[in-house]
């Protein structure tokens, strides 16, 4: 079984439907396909929520209006016969005369989830559609019926296994699925979703689910880079990473693939291959297990990080006090970044601001507690990194201009990770592609 998923922009006009269609079935091996919303959906809907949240009713109507004109012509270009058509709009009435109840009903969590989900089943139930005219057998098996969450909200691995299995089961002559992106149900079996981006993650859960050969994810660009596009003028695509150089990149900036997507396919030892759909024939990059060739691979950089810098001369030869650290923001769950200690120091890094106030109230009963926001942390990943010569001296050397306020290597053998203030995050990122990556 192979996986292949394909992003908002992938499936997001009616000819990019046509190229997935072309994609899905060049192969003969039994493919699960999962597909996001089209590009713009799903911001609409958060926008539709966010209109109601402020009671805002005509400006929820008026999006939720601009967004039905734009499924009612998309389906004009995408199917031809009159059948089909009629098909598509009854489902596009469906959708939307759930969305416009919500005017009459009020907001909750609930029904927040409810509406984020009408993105990835619209855009499943067309592409069927399409599918059907193409006269291609497949599928369309829900994810909701599939993909759960547990009680601490995480995925449930083992459930999805299990039901998944079931409903593949009751196919047994298809080869070819079609399933939806994002959305899941939780423990109370309400609908929820994997938060923003997450059709990533829904496809390598699945991958390890059925222990597929492949998780393919399709976008529209050809691998994951060596630097950020947006930032430097050149950059390439890098052809093979570790699981572990993956997440490193993907949980520092790397927008391409979604940081929780790792685990899954890593735990079953699924290689992910980033594809490109405009250029299919590109290599893209893959991850495995193996890192492939020693050397530095890629810099990314992460923004709104906020420096922690905690002093007690107290902590002088005393053991106990890192854990009492800790302990604090264990209490407030928020998760520490990046860390570097004296003997009577402690900095760490954090990239949420929700639990501040508190967590530096208590830290102030220990010791003295001093913060520096507008951070960024620029991590640079490959394999052996930290053994291989020269890559330190030719770092600093490169960045010699940049006031660096944290510096953490050696943590792992593939990362070394820099904070600095974020006006200086372009400069860092630029000079690090001229002096480690020679481009
Ligand atoms: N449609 C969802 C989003 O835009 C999920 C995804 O595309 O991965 O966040
Ligand atoms: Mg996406």
């Amino acid at each position: 079984m192979k996986i292949m998923k394909f992003g908002g922009t992938s499936v997001g006009k009616p000819e990019r439907m046509h190229q997935v269609s072309q994609l899905i079935t060049k192969n003969s091996e039994p493919t699960i396909v999962v597909l996001s919303a089209l590009s713009g959906t799903t911001n609409s809907l958060v926008g539709i929520s966010d209109a109601l949240a402020k009671l805002d009713k005509q400006g929820a109507i008026s999006i939720i209006d601009t967004l039905e004109k734009h499924y009612r012509s998309f389906i004009l270009d995408l199917l031809q016969s009159e059948e089909l058509r009629a098909k598509a709009n009854a489902i596009i009435d469906e959708h939307f005369e759930f969305l416009k109840i919500t005017q009459r009903i009020s907001l909750s969590d609930a029904l927040n989830k409810d509406i984020l989900a009408q993105g990835e089943l619209m855009s499943t139930k067309l592409f069927s559609l399409y599918l059907e005219q193409e006269k291609i057998e497949h599928a369309l098996i829900p994810a909701l019926e599939f993909m759960r969450l547990d009680a601490n909200e995480e995925p449930d691995l083992m459930v999805i296994r299990e039901k998944l299995n079931l409903i593949l089961a009751a196919h047994p002559t298809k080869k070819l699925f079609i399933t939806q992106g994002y959305i899941c149900r939780n423990a109370k079996g309400e609908v929820d979703n994997l938060k923003r981006g997450g059709s990533d993650y829904t496809a390598s859960l699945i991958a390890a689910a059925v222990k597929a050969s492949v998780c393919e994810i399709w976008t529209d660009i050809d691998g994951m880079h060596n630097n950020d596009p947006r930032v430097v003028d050149k950059t390439i695509a890098i052809e093979q990473l570790s699981f572990d150089e993956a997440a490193e990149l993907a949980y520092f900036g790397a927008k391409i693939l979604h940081p929780t997507c790792i685990w899954p396919a890593q735990q079953e030892n699924i290689p992910v291959k980033l594809l490109n759909t405009m250029e299919p024939s590109a290599a893209g990059t893959v991850i495995k297990k193996e890192a492939g060739t020693v050397g530095v691979k890629a810099v990314a950089a992460k923004d709104g990080i906020i420096a922690v810098k905690i002093k007690s001369s107290r902590m002088l030869l005393a053991y106990g006090f890192l854990r009492k650290i800790f302990e604090v923001f264990e209490k407030y769950k928020t998760p520490i970044d990046m860390i570097t200690t004296s003997e009577v120091a402690v900095s760490v890094t954090i990239d949420s601001d929700l639990h501040l106030a508190e967590i530096v109230a208590e830290l102030s009963n220990i010791a003295s507690v001093e913060i520096d926001k507008e951070q960024t942390i620029v991590t640079i990943v490959g394999n052996e990194i930290a053994q291989t010569a020269s890559v330190l001296k030719k770092l600093f050397d490169a960045i010699d201009e940049v006031p660096v306020t944290m510096v953490s290597y050696g943590g792992s053998s593939h990362n070394i990770s820099l904070l600095l203030p974020s006006t200086y995050k372009t400069k860092t990122l630029q000079l690090i592609n001229r002096g480690l990556f020679n481009l």
